[in-house]
């Protein structure tokens, strides 16, 4: 896996000295991540790109996921470059969370299909509850890895958030529960997930 980052850090010039650690702290996490989550063979390259100076943005695009090299098995994820000059945790705590979703993509367990996952985003509630689970599988998983990751009780909130923007038809103390089920999955699959959370779309208030 090669990591690939000078064509399009334009802009690193004009951040502070700090910041510009804070990014090659950034690089150097992204490499030791995907070893410790043995990416380094399944995924070809990551690269990373800052763009202007309007958003001091950072994407992440990682090439070959899910075995296609064409647009399809493409993962992307967004960092602030505001990161960069903040605490090293939240660097570490970002690029561990974006990898496990990596990591998920490359499993054959996982059954992850991008296909049906562009399909099923045109439906609203799914596609706000299906990221919504599989960020509680990558979390949790974290955390009993002992990491600091995004702590149970932040994705807890985010859960109860989502289900009140989604609208869904689930009181509060049941929402409480199905959250505590989701958290302490050990294994799940992308189908599996779809389920859940077409099941929670359809539930009713009792
Ligand atoms: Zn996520």
């Amino acid at each position: 896996m090669e990591i690939v980052k000078d064509k399009f850090c334009i802009i690193l010039d004009s951040l502070s000295k700090e910041a510009k650690e804070g990014f090659d702290f950034f690089c150097s996490e992204l490499q030791r991540i995907a070893d410790e989550y043995e990416l380094l063979n399944k995924v070809d390259k990551l690269e990373v790109v800052c763009l202007g100076t309007m958003y001091r943005d950072i994407i992440v695009s990682a090439g070959k996921v899910n075995e296609k090299e064409d647009e399809e098995g493409v993962y992307y994820f967004f960092a602030s470059c505001a990161m960069l000059s903040s605490a090293k945790e939240r660097v570490t705590q970002t690029i561990q969370h974006e990898l496990m979703h990596i990591k998920d993509m490359v499993d054959k367990e996982f059954k992850f299909n991008n296909r049906i996952w562009k399909e099923l985003r045109k439906d609203n509630k799914l596609s706000g509850l299906i990221p919504c689970i599989w960020n509680i599988y990558v979390d949790s998983r974290i955390a009993k890895m002992k990491k600091i990751g995004i702590s149970k009780a932040q994705r807890s909130d985010e859960f109860l958030y989502a289900s009140r923007q989604l609208n869904l038809e689930i009181n509060r103390k049941e929402i409480g529960n199905i959250f505590e089920r989701l958290w302490n999955i050990e294994k799940i699959d992308f189908p599996t997930i779809i389920n859940k959370a077409k099941e929670l779309s359809r539930m009713k208030r009792e």
